[in-house]
């Protein structure tokens, strides 16, 4: 285990791009270590500056393809990048799933490109917490953009939202038309809609739709509204508005003062995910359980209510 002043020297070597010291603190994260603490107080004033771009869709759509394709645009105009693949539908996979993606190969000796996946074994707060800190990680290393990849499926989409400053929604023909990106709640959590895949039928028609799916959207004066743009990831077609697209919204969160408020409400889930995991611990760590099964023995026999039980954990724990 790296002692503190380690982690002072990874620190500064990964702000010079040293992708091993970005890797080794990214596994600090990862692993919820003891120095975490203090890193995450070192990282604090050096972070904050990079742009979050969280792409997200079901598996199979291209989003591995496209994260790679981005990469190349970016590198190509000097950006130094990194690369974050978040499964959160099983955060205790710790397997390195990026690691064995081939189309990231390419990238795999550029020393500009930090690519890492992610998981959270024993993460205090959980993935959810370990994310942000990740990104920290490679804000502080000096990438900009940081690209967070979804692995995975269903709800954990739109949580992964939550995490981005821009989220990129990819659909492609066929898989996902207008209405069951309504359905899986994905039309709200959007900033640019991709329809990857555009060199096969069905690509206008998937576009129209959810053109005309986000222009039944409600929205106010100066809003932003989300793009709908037609990609070929494997070949690159449509990369150059894809970009353009991300850097637009980018102005605009900036601008409308938006960026700040999304910012302040993942310090909010970041703060209040940390806040109960270190109760949940505490509560372990009074003999939680046992505490727990007398107090339900009674509650389950008439003897107590529930609100006078749960009081009683509260009060230990805080106490
Ligand atoms: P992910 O699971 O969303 O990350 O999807 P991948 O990036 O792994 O892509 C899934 C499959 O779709 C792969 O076989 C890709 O080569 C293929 N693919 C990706 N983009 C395109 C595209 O623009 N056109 C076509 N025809 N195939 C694509």
């Amino acid at each position: 285990m790296a002692r503190t002043a380690d982690v002072d020297e990874l620190v500064g070597r990964a702000r010079a791009g040293d992708p091993r010291s970005v890797g080794r603190l990214i596994t600090l994260v990862e692993d919820g270590a003891s120095q975490l603490r203090g890193l995450m107080a070192t990282l604090a004033p050096l972070s904050g500056r990079t742009h979050v771009v969280g792409l997200t869709g079901s598996p199979g759509v291209g989003k591995s393809t496209t994260t790679s394709a981005l990469v190349s645009r970016y590198r190509a105009n000097n950006h130094r990048v990194g690369v974050l693949a978040v499964d959160p539908s099983s955060p205790f996979s710790g397997g390195a799933l990026l690691g064995d993606r081939i189309r990231m190969q390419e990238h795999a000796t550029d020393r500009e490109v930090f690519i890492r996946s992610m998981a959270s074994r024993g993460h205090l707060g959980g993935l959810a917490s370990a994310t942000p800190q990740a990104v920290r990680v490679l804000d502080a290393a000096g990438c900009d953009p940081v690209l967070v990849e979804t692995v995975g499926v269903g709800q954990s989409e739109v949580e992964v939202a939550g995490e981005a400053d821009t989220t990129v929604v990819l659909l492609a023909p066929g898989m996902g038309d207008g209405i069951q990106a309504a359905k899986a709640g994905i039309l709200e959590i959007g900033d640019v809609f991709v329809v990857n895949k555009a060199d096969r039928d069905g690509a206008d028609a998937t576009a129209r739709e959810l053109r005309h799916m986000i222009s039944l959207a409600p929205s106010e004066q100066g809003a932003w509204r989300p793009p709908v743009l037609k990609i070929v990831a494997t070949q690159g077609t449509g990369l150059t508005e894809l970009i353009d697209a991300i850097g637009s919204h980018r102005d605009w969160l900036e601008s409308s003062g938006t960026g700040l408020l999304r910012r302040r409400q993942r310090a909010r889930s970041e703060i209040q995910g940390i806040a109960l995991a270190t109760l949940q611990e505490r509560f372990a760590g009074l003999g939680g359980d046992g505490a727990l099964d007398a107090l339900a023995d009674e509650v389950a026999s008439g003897q107590l209510d529930a609100f006078t039980a749960a009081d009683r954990i509260v009060a230990s724990i805080a106490g």
